[in-house]
């Protein structure tokens, strides 16, 4: 073979423009793609939306073009694999995967395409790059002089403090010893900083460079609401702001996600439950679903998510607790990855802050890991608890300094309308002498609701039960409502000055709540909001309705419209055709700028964001037509 020239970066540009239909590298991308071009190690955290993959795209296609071979990409999500290498394929880049999934007569056809060298990306599990078998093919592209890069994606996986540990992914620093003159780029959405220590070590990345992008993702809006009725808060959420949108709703358990998904049903949402209990083939289904139609709403546990690069999931809703910072992040991360509006909605009570305490608590972990549990769980509810902006708690969280985002199109819920606070330092102390005066009383605890009964004063056969009309803190705080007392306990709970025990969550004091009953600290707390109904007209960016109920990505006029659903139309078709999700056909926001503008000839249609010189040259005539017809 003769030496091709050496890949620049005009070319990389050339390849976003051409092969992509994008004007533009977003970010640190334009260095990533650079840096790898010229044999680079990397290392990137970039979050969901960023643009991970073009970051060993671009690179593998300019480095096959200079006659460099295959670029390998590690992937622990085989279910994703299909359609990874389909939005490849129909922008004319020669991909293919290797998986348990196939045949011994597809994976063969691969093999040979694989040690031809015309392949210019695959993708692989771990546990498959690892086989003697794999490797005693990668050896002989190498010798060859075909080995162009390793892209290790997801590369989190590697570390065992996160929550995605793989084992398989231990095996990968096999990649740097035997081939090491080979790039190799890893990439993941987790940001803090022990799982990059981690990655950097297991994965033998000391001299990579490491490219940090900003993990604020300015299109999504975070909002937590009180549980008071969980369902009926879920549901006004949905139909008010969400009708018709595709979303994620995480439940703790399998049993809660079951019942959620068949009680939206029965409201009339299509929604489907995805956990690690339902059989692989009922999962795969609800996945492809999820993908490929319009409007499916998933109820999940944690067990789903992971690589979905859906990009018009307009909502991610929590029902409980995640179990810390970074999981939230991570979950919410999902929506919104085309750039458009998203919400991140949470009901949070005080069973959410009980829960997770107590799971903790009785895990069987080593107690220096439950207090690294703790702390997290701690993070999280401060920001659950806040009443200034959430953003800013969230990136602080991961280092960044951010301001405060206002009172934007796109903002949290207490930039939005700030809560009022009311000092609750008295409240707290009412709260905590009470524990403390039943505990004096012949050691006994109570739970949330008698505490505030005697609180409120209250006389209920307990009370009367245990005399407790004679404590000197009985009615004590009459004035204070029980929705505030709620909130006053969780906080206690949430900042660890009352723990809570056994199967009826009886209260105790900590040491430290001795502070609160000196008047060491003051407690400001946010008033229980009464849940305002927001007008369904708000400025959300929403274009005019179609006729599915799913708006446009841009305001479209009625002529415009009527195109965006005949584009539409016409992509349904071409996606059921090579089995793939629309979306990998056309994003929605390419289709709605073609409707807009309705090009009416190639060239034009070859400059709409996403229009990239192989698409044009399949469905180029075609797209016209469809835009003629109406
Ligand atoms: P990540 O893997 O980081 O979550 P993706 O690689 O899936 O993100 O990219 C998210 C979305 O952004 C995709 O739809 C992708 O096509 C789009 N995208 C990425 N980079 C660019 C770019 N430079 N210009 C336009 N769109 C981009
Ligand atoms: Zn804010």
């Amino acid at each position: 073979m003769t030496s091709a020239a050496l890949p620049s970066s005009s070319c990389s540009k050339t390849i976003l423009h051409d092969v992509f239909g994008y004007s533009a590298f977003r970010g640190a991308q334009a260095e990533i793609v650079d840096h790898l071009i010229n044999a680079g190690d990397a290392l990137v955290l970039m979050p969901t939306g960023g643009g991970k993959s073009l970051c060993y795209q671009v690179p593998a296609i300019a480095r096959h073009r200079a006659g460099q071979g295959l670029a390998v990409v590690v992937s622990p999500l085989i279910a994703l694999m299909h359609d990874q290498v389909g939005a490849l394929e129909v922008v004319g880049v020669h991909a293919a995967f290797l998986n348990s999934t196939l045949t011994l007569e597809q994976t063969q056809k691969i093999e040979r395409e694989m040690m031809s060298g015309r392949l210019v990306l695959l993708y692989v599990a771990p546990e498959r790059l690892t086989t003697a078998r794999m490797l005693s093919q990668l050896d002989s592209l190498h010798e060859r002089g075909l080995l162009s890069l390793f892209a290790i994606d997801e590369a989190h996986c590697v570390s065992q403090w996160g929550h995605d540990f793989r084992e398989d992914y231990l095996a990968l620093n096999v990649l740097h010893e035997r081939y090491p003159q080979v790039p190799r780029i890893a990439l993941t959405a987790t940001a803090d900083d022990l799982t990059r220590a981690d990655i950097i070590e297991r994965l033998a990345l000391s001299e990579a460079r490491v490219f940090i992008s900003s993990f604020d993702r300015p299109n999504i809006r975070y909002a937590v609401v009180e549980k008071d009725e969980a369902r009926k808060q879920l549901l006004r959420f949905l139909q008010d702001e969400h009708e018709g949108d595709a979303g994620i709703i995480y439940c703790q358990s399998r049993k809660k996600v079951d019942e959620t998904a068949a009680w939206l049903e029965g409201e009339g949402i299509s929604a489907l439950p995805y956990h690690a209990g339902l059989d692989t083939k009922v999962r795969r289904l609800h996945q492809d679903r999820f993908l490929r139609e319009e409007g499916i709403v998933m109820v999940a546990t944690i067990a789903f998510g992971m690589g979905i690069d859906k990009p018009d999931v307009r909502f991610v809703a929590h029902l409980d607790l995640p179990k810390n910072i970074e999981s939230y992040y991570q979950e919410t991360g999902r929506g919104g990855r085309d750039g458009l509006p998203a919400d991140a909605w949470m009901a949070y009570g005080l069973s959410d802050v009980v829960n997770q305490r107590r799971m903790i608590d009785e895990s069987p972990a080593a107690e220096d890991f439950k207090r690294n549990q703790r702390g997290k769980l701690d993070a999280l509810l401060s920001l659950a608890e806040a009443h200034d902006c959430r953003r800013v708690r969230l990136l602080a969280y991961f280092g960044e300094k951010s301001t405060p985002c206002g009172s934007q199109h796109n903002a949290c819920d207490n930039c939005r309308h700030p809560p009022a606070t009311w000092d609750a330092t008295e409240a707290a102390r009412k709260a905590l002498s009470c524990i403390y005066r039943f505990h004096e009383n012949r050691g006994q605890r109570f739970g949330v609701v008698h505490l505030i009964d005697v609180l409120r004063g209250k006389n209920t056969d307990k009370v009367a039960q245990y005399g407790h009309q004679s404590l000197s803190t009985f009615g004590i705080g009459a004035d204070v409502s029980e929705a505030q007392w709620r909130v006053v306990l969780r906080q206690l709970i949430a900042l660890g000055y009352v723990q809570t025990e056994g199967e009826y969550n009886t209260f105790e004091l900590t040491s430290s709540a001795r502070q609160i009953l000196r008047g060491e600290v003051q407690m400001l707390l946010r008033k229980p909001s009464e849940v305002v109904k927001r007008n369904k007209s708000s400025p959300r960016g929403k274009g005019t309705m179609s006729s599915k109920g799913r708006p446009p990505p841009l305001a479209l006029n009625n002529q415009a419209l009527v195109r965006f659903n005949a584009l539409k139309v016409w992509r349904a078709k071409v996606a059921q055709e090579y089995n793939l999700p629309a979306f990998i056909v056309f994003h929605d926001a390419t289709l709605a700028e073609m409707a807009q503008l309705a090009p009416d000839t190639l060239t034009a249609l070859g400059n709409i964001t996403g229009v990239g010189a192989k698409k044009l040259e399949s469905y180029g005539q075609e797209i016209l037509r469809v835009l003629n017809d109406r």
